[in-house]
């Protein structure tokens, strides 16, 4: 029977592929399937693997007896939790029906019980879900120590990609599907403009999110349809439907074939004002895809995406050589680079500095760096020292104070002057630019523009920020609306400031890459978009559409409306 869901869509395009159920990034195991004549000697395996916590368990017991009686609270309680027949027990019965291998079985198994956890109202019992995870986490250790005999990979041999399910994937997981079969993905949780979300439309993959109970409802190897634009997950569908689909997914190739024709045309709207479409990338490797579209430059250099998924931070050397890659191949065409954005839903391996109640309102982005300076100079020396191989511009997220501007531009100057005193050249002028993503920062940008030779709207944030909504979160994604009052005012205040001071402003959040918005930012004035690449071409040919006088009259008006649905008609009549 097929079975359909809704979420929100996040990244376009139609996927068709069969079910990778994944699971929490720390219990990610294989899922294998065991030969008959193997599968007693799997649930030996995980037998002995549980006997062996069992002891280590004990043995902790002992040694803590009388000294801490929490220790021996937590051993009790994870002793009793392994002995539960519900749990390694029922793990044997999954290898034996199913011929799991004794990891996935084990993982299966422990994500019925946690589910059962989370509608418990007791906080103490609900909290104990943490005890079982890490119970099962000692358990797998003890297994990975004692490989069994696995023959096969599960999944069927049929050509098809694989659909990733998952509860929620950081976007430390999602930038790994590029190099992969992952045709597209869906998950119970997220945001539209999580950075998940915007790693999907990077890499051009369909996903949807929020579809809250898929990972439970879809088996691994069921057949998948992603529709990406309308928010839809289609689990086991009859051929009619598949049929449909494949003929939707020819005819928007066919569209997006048909759009590669504008590649080399500027883009200028009517009345013949040009318009700079640039691109955001997370990694030098996205480079082909921007000069695949003609981009004007790299407008959004996300660099976070380089210290992620290590143990280790990148250094001065490594640093250099992906910016100087990045502005070597785009030849002389700007290159902006925005300093480490780590934080919220970009972690280090190492986590941040200290765990945080509310990380998106924390030590995230330009607050890192100033507290972590070797780190910030690090980063800056090697910006420095890539800005003679093309023209790199510096970009500071997350600014809200003026001297948090002063102590940026302060951190540029020590690099610099290092680096004089090292005899090591670079671009003295190189342009130094602000993102303007947090209300504070549009609602004063006279201390922005005053310092700094650039702005960069940060609509995600903006948005984020203004109307008190976590990205990432799907129970408020209704009231992400990038057409809030509040919000067109200060986009457009922002712009308006950037004119009037003579500096170029830029609009990078996905704001900017959506076309239904591409007239609204034209009538505010906006001239520079960055955007996936893959974006790139269907904003395009709005432009080439549009007359940007005419625009301006209307928008003027639609700024001084204040019902939501009169401004969303006068928008979409644009
Ligand atoms: C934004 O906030 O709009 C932005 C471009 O930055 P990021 O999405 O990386 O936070
Ligand atoms: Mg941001």
């Amino acid at each position: 029977m097929p079975f359909v869901i809704h979420g929100l869509p996040v990244s376009h395009g139609i996927a068709i592929g069969r079910a990778h159920l994944v699971s929490h990034a720390l219990l990610e195991v294989d899922h294998l399937l065991i030969a008959p004549r193997h599968v007693e000697a799997e649930v030996i395996r995980l037998e002995d693997a549980a006997a062996k916590v069992r002891f280590e368990l004990r043995a902790l017991r002992e040694a803590s007896a009388n000294v801490q009686s929490e220790v021996s609270a937590f051993v009790d309680l994870h002793t009793m939790l392994l002995d539960d027949p519900m749990l390694v027990s029922t793990a044997c019965k999954l290898i034996r029906e199913r011929r799991c291998n004794a990891e996935w079985a084990l993982v299966q198994q422990m994500e019925l019980i946690v589910d059962d956890f989370d509608n418990i109202d007791d906080p103490y019992l609900r909290e104990r879900k943490a005890d079982v995870i890490q119970v099962v986490e000692r358990v797998l250790k003890a297994l990975l120590g004692h490989p069994g005999h696995v023959t096969t990979r599960r999944g069927k041999d049929d050509g098809l990609d694989s659909i990733v399910v998952a509860h929620d994937l950081s976007p430390a997981d999602t930038i790994h599907f590029k190099d992969s079969q992952v045709a597209g993905f869906v998950t119970d949780v997220g945001g539209a403009t999580s950075h998940t979300a915007i790693v999907a439309r990077s890499l051009g993959i369909p996903a949807v999110v929020g579809l809250r109970h898929i990972r439970h409802i879809a088996r691994d190897d069921d057949i998948i349809i992603i529709d990406g634009a309308r928010g839809v997950a289609i689990i086991d569908p009859d051929e009619r439907v598949l049929e449909e689909y494949r003929l939707r997914r020819s005819a928007i190739e066919l569209e997006r074939t048909k759009l590669k024709r504008l590649k080399a045309n500027r883009a200028a709207t009517l009345d013949g004002i040009e318009i700079s479409l640039q691109a955001n990338i997370e990694l030098p490797r996205d480079i082909p895809g921007v000069k695949d579209v003609y981009a004007d430059g790299v407008g959004l250099f996300r660099t976070e995406f380089l210290f992620m998924n290590r143990d280790t931070l990148p250094n001065e050397e490594e640093q250099f050589e992906a910016y100087k890659a990045v502005a070597k191949a785009m030849g002389g065409k700007p290159v902006t680079i925005r300093t480490l954005d780590i934080g919220a839903d970009k972690n280090l391996n190492s986590g941040g500095p200290r765990p945080e109640t509310n990380p998106a309102l924390g030590l995230r982005a330009i607050r890192y760096c100033l507290a972590e300076p070797q780190m910030f100079l690090t980063q800056l020396r090697a910006l420095l020292r890539a800005s003679l191989h093309g023209k790199i511009k510096i970009l500071i997220p997350m600014l809200a104070h003026a001297h948090e501007v002063d102590a940026s531009l302060a951190a540029i100057e020590q690099a610099k002057a290092q680096l004089r005193a090292e005899k090591i050249k670079f671009d003295e002028a190189i342009p130094v630019g602000g993102m303007i993503e947090i209300p504070a920062a549009a609602l004063a940008l006279g201390i922005f523009v005053k310092r700094l030779d650039f702005l960069s709207i940060g609509t995600n944030d903006l948005i984020q920020y203004t109307l008190a909504i976590d990205r990432t979160d799907e129970a408020v994604a209704h009231l992400y609306d990038p057409l809030h009052p509040a919000i067109l005012r200060l986009i457009s205040a922002t712009i308006q400031a950037g004119i009037k001071a003579e500096i170029p402003v830029s609009v990078c959040g996905e704001m900017a890459g959506d076309k239904s918005f591409t007239r609204l930012l034209l009538g505010m004035g906006l001239q520079q978009f960055s955007m996936h690449p893959t974006q790139i071409l269907e904003v395009k040919q709005e432009i080439l559409r549009s007359n940007s006088a005419d625009l301006a009259l209307k928008v003027a008006k639609i700024l001084k409306l204040e019902e939501p649905d009169k401004i969303r008609e006068a928008v979409e009549k644009l």
